[in-house]
């Protein structure tokens, strides 16, 4: 990326996290993750311009990376703290993972597509971001052997929970994950796990692309 430091690339980089916060977002911490990551960088060279607009923008492979403001709402609501272990479901870009690394003792994040992830790990390469690693695999299986997590985040729409990611949370850990259909609205839907139970709250309507079972047999 070139002038990631410049004087205009700082503004609209201020600019952005006022806007995050004028949208409510309010904890400090998680600010500061999304003024770290430079989301040029996640973006394709030739929608750099929108970088920093509230707007969900395609990527390779036919998917797409969430609005700013949708990223730090989410990253608000995992609860992440400096001990954790989290995982992300649906690299995309690289952005949602590299945002939780700047919170977290370390980030796994999966996703079925090759190209998705060598690209984010070129990324995370660039940035220095040396506590996340991405895989390919089918995330609706979790990764057993980086389990288990004190946090999951899933960025894909699932018609339910896989069992998998439950299984791979430790107890009193925290399960984000949008359910409904691929092609409708959403409900993001945060789940704790309890020795008596699991306690789940709906919080907001969202819109992703379906989570998909299995590897991509291309790219
Ligand atoms: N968090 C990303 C955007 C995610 S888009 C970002 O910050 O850019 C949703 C992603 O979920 C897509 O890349 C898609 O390939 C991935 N996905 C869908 N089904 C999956 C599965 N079973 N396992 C892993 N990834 C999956």
């Amino acid at each position: 990326m070139s002038g990631g430091d410049s004087e205009g690339e700082k503004a609209e980089r201020m600019a952005f996290i006022l806007a995050l916060r004028q949208h409510g977002i309010r904890d400090v911490a998680v600010l500061r993750a999304m003024e770290l990551v430079p989301r040029p960088l996640f973006v394709d060279p030739q929608l750099r311009a929108f970088a920093y607009d509230d707007v969900s923008l395609p990527i390779p492979c036919g998917q797409t990376m969430s609005q700013p403001s949708l990223v730090a709402a989410m990253t608000e609501a995992l609860g992440v703290v400096a001990e954790h272990a989290v995982l992300e479901v649906g690299t995309g870009s690289g952005y949602q993972a590299a945002v939780l690394s700047h919170l977290a003792a370390r980030v796994v994040t999966v996703d079925r597509y090759r190209t998705l992830v060598s690209e984010a790990l070129a990324r995370y390469e660039v940035l220095g971001l040396r506590n996340l690693t991405a895989y390919v695999g089918d995330g609706m299986l979790g990764m057993p052997s980086r389990a288990p997590f004190d946090r999951i985040m899933v960025t894909a729409a699932a018609r339910e929970i896989p069992p998998a990611l439950l299984d791979q949370l430790k107890l009193g850990g925290v399960l984000l994950i949008p359910i409904g259909k691929g092609d409708e609205v959403q409900v993001l839907v945060r789940v704790v796990k309890e020795q008596s139970g699991n306690q789940v709250r709906e919080l907001m309507p969202v819109r992703f692309l379906p989570l998909i079972p299995g590897v991509a047999a291309t790219l």
